[in-house]
């Protein structure tokens, strides 16, 4: 597994020129932001680790990386949810079944999620806790990779007015990503509001690390079924021959778009980056094509 240097291609949208930094490529199995955030433990040993404990939503891209992970360390996987709807129990589906067919051993126990929250609880030395999204000091190691990654790519490429865009959950990545890049990075809070986003960037690292916050036209609840963003998913898909995630990217592309002349000064040349998340598109297109009926 090599888990380096995913490709960056071009493409036109909407007339408009990108660039993509393919990290939903960067290996078969491991992709996405969470490989990037894992890395640092997939790389060194942990002959004392015997156990990982995270918690966080049921289909969550985090919970099925940290299973691959977990299974090929040969560590026991212990993951706390909130709640399994018995349909999902029954029907298992997206990142919940794979997870599982890793061998995550999943619990419904809010008390405990709540603490695991407040990260207010030890662990036995054989243990390693993954606070949710994988949002730790950790996660540096493997984005400061992605990051040098872009910067020589933009080198070898004489690009020095590079801007890069991803949008953001926790902002692990962006955050990291600015610490380590030569370029701008901008963001957009998916899950929070700006305010939340920012209190995230704290907790791990002072201000001048942190990225540019685009703030999105409209409220949206994360994990909610809006239209245009299936619309924009689906569009991107035809026009681009790329499938990109449901939970994020929809956001990220609609900010993206309406920042774009902004972003688009003096010339820049603009990066996104495809942070994966496509294994967890199969439970959120059935959930698309149920409610609207398509
Ligand atoms: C986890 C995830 C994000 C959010 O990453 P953060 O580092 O928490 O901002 C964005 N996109 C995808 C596809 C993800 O899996």
């Amino acid at each position: 597994m090599k888990l380096q240097n995913s490709p960056i291609q071009k493409i036109i949208f909407r007339d408009k020129t990108f660039f993509i930094k393919r990290d939903d490529l960067l290996d078969i199995n491991f992709s996405g932001n969470k490989a990037r955030k894992l890395y640092f433990f997939l790389k060194n040993d942990f002959p004392n680790i015997k156990k990982v404990i995270s918690y966080g939503s049921n289909q969550s891209n985090a919970m099925y990386s940290i299973s691959l992970l977990a299974k090929i360390k040969g560590w026991e996987f212990i993951y706390f949810v909130n709640h399994i709807p018995s349909y999902l129990k029954e029907n298992p589906i997206g990142n919940y079944k794979y997870a599982l067919l890793n061998g995550m051993k999943i619990t419904e126990d809010k008390e405990k999620v709540e603490k695991l929250k407040e990260n207010s609880l030890s662990f036995p030395k054989d243990t390693l806790f993954i606070p949710e999204g994988g949002h730790f000091r950790e996660a540096e190691e493997g984005i400061k990779l992605l990051a040098n990654e872009i910067n020589s790519w933009a080198e070898e490429n004489s690009i020095d007015n590079l801007k890069i865009f991803l949008p953001s959950g926790r902002g692990t990545t962006a955050l990291y990503l600015q610490k380590h890049s030569n370029f701008l990075i901008y963001t957009t809070p998916c899950v929070g509001d700006n305010n939340y986003l920012k209190k995230e960037f704290f907790e791990l690292e002072e201000k001048k690390y942190h990225p540019i916050i685009l703030k999105p036209l409209k409220k949206y609840h994360f994990g909610k079924l809006y239209k245009e963003f299936f619309n924009i998913w689906k569009e991107l898909k035809r026009e681009t021959d790329i499938e990109f995630d449901l939970l994020y990217d929809p956001l990220g592309w609609i900010t993206l778009l309406k920042y774009y002349q902004e972003l688009k000064e003096k010339n820049s040349t603009i990066l996104y980056i495809h942070q994966g998340g496509v294994l967890g598109n199969e439970s959120m297109v059935n959930r698309y094509l149920y409610k609207y009926q398509l």
